[in-house]
């Protein structure tokens, strides 16, 4: 592979053009393995990024995909419809929370935020308030694009770079209170107090249920989510719940909020939908919000992207829906969850640990210093495996397939960087 045109021309995440870090240049991938072009395997631990649920090339994925290639691969949405989104959208129906009854499919992640948002900014207008805020939680994360990022943690996506541009919403503390800790009422009150002075103006919450992905894998008490629903309905104002990293199974729940047993107002989901396939999300709304928008002045919702409903994304993340429909996620989740409550808190003796922590199939281990990622990122690969850390967070989300000895040998890859003092700042 010409490595060297990729470092010269080829913008990566997150990742600068003058000292770009080294790229690992794969070939193909298989079940939990992705094979490097010097022939090395390595042991998933990310999923790329959420997403490959299933693992690599999954034959009934890859089916779908060829079944659907030779009939088209694509045709516009507006004034036409197929039986890949029709059948994705029933079983995408029958998995979400019970209230919600139209879906608007979308490309991306970040997309489907932006159009969460401008539902709610809909919903408002169209019942004759000027509401314009959202009120979001620190340490939050929901997308690069820039609605989405003005409801990100302020300091994570440097919004100081943005400033005139952005828009400026309402942050509340996040919840401090872990997953299996003693619930502290005290964690929802910057929300109660946010909610109570600026309510009018606030159109929407938005926050990423149970989990606080990519802005700190922080894993809160499902009562702070409880609370957050209460505090909405009281004071009448939407839920959002941004589903993009947890929905489809991660957290051990189809959805996450499933532990809290509160459902949104309007839902995000993305990543895993496609099974890690390729690009595409999804926005479901309650019927109340849909016939409220499409009420208003508009007449419609006013959203449109060109690939909208693509055919061939629909029918592999059909297929990815029926994968899950066989329940064997409940089963491999849990026991992935059984494996990290049994590794992770031997590490959080180690020195350079601060925390470690689990829910479903996450595993989080905070250490103590920023990681060295050149470093660290070769010491994974030489021990064969590919995890892919940020800052302080070493994190597991391995594809729901993986046997406990891929998730006996992704720790031991973490414990042995642990005690590779290069691997840290
Ligand atoms: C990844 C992510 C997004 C953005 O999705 P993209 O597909 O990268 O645009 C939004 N919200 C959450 C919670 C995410 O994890």
């Amino acid at each position: 592979m010409d490595l060297t045109f990729d470092r010269r021309h080829i913008w990566h995440p997150y990742t600068s053009t003058l000292t770009p870090l080294t790229c690992y240049p794969v070939v193909s991938a298989n079940g939990v393995q992705i094979q490097l072009e010097n022939g090395k395997q390595l042991v998933d631990g990310m999923s790329s990024w959420w997403s490959a649920i299933h693992g690599y090339n999954h034959p009934a994925l890859n089916a779908a995909a060829h079944g659907q290639i030779d009939k088209m691969s694509h045709v516009m949405f507006g004034g036409i419809t197929h039986e890949p989104a029709i059948e994705l959208c029933k079983k995408l129906l029958n998995f979400a929370p019970s209230n919600l009854e139209h879906v608007f499919l979308a490309d991306s992640g970040s997309v489907a935020v932006e159009v969460s948002l401008k539902m709610a900014l809909q919903y408002w207008h169209a019942k004759g308030e000027q509401r314009s805020k959202f009120l979001t939680l620190r340490d939050g994360y929901h997308g690069d694009t820039f609605a989405a990022m003005s409801v990100t943690d302020p300091n994570n996506s440097m919004h100081s770079l943005y400033k005139g541009f952005l828009p400026e919403h309402i942050f509340a503390d996040s919840p401090k209170t872990g997953f299996w800790q003693d619930w502290d009422e005290s964690d929802l009150e910057s929300v109660k107090d946010k909610l109570s002075r600026h309510h009018k103006e606030i159109a929407a919450v938005i926050l990423e249920p149970i989990i606080q992905g990519a802005g700190g894998m922080r894993i809160y008490h499902p009562n702070f989510l409880k609370g957050v629903r209460e505090l909405c309905d009281s004071y009448g104002v939407l839920l959002i719940l941004d589903e993009i990293a947890t929905g489809f199974g991660r957290t051990g729940k189809m959805f996450a909020c499933e532990h809290a047993g509160i459902q949104p107002d309007i839902l995000c989901v993305g990543k895993a939908l496609t099974g890690g396939y390729m690009t595409l999300s999804a926005t479901l709304a309650t019927k109340n919000v849909a016939d409220t928008v499409c009420g208003g002045e508009a007449g419609c919702f006013m959203h449109g992207p060109t690939f909208m409903g693509n055919p061939l994304a629909c029918a592999v993340a059909e297929a990815s829906m029926t994968l899950l429909e066989n329940g064997e996620w409940k089963e491999q989740t849990h026991q992935i969850e059984t494996a990290f409550a049994e590794l992770l808190p031997k590490l959080k003796q180690h020195a350079l640990v601060s925390d470690v922590r689990w829910l479903g199939a996450i595993g989080v281990v905070e250490a103590t210093k920023s990681v060295n990622m050149e470093v660290i990122q070769a010491h994974f690969v030489e021990q064969g495996v590919w995890i892919r850390p940020f800052g302080k967070l070493i994190y597991m989300m391995p594809p729901y397939i993986s046997s406990m000895a891929n998730i006996e040998q992704l720790v031991a890859a973490i414990e042995s960087a642990l005690n590779n003092p290069d691997c840290f700042q």
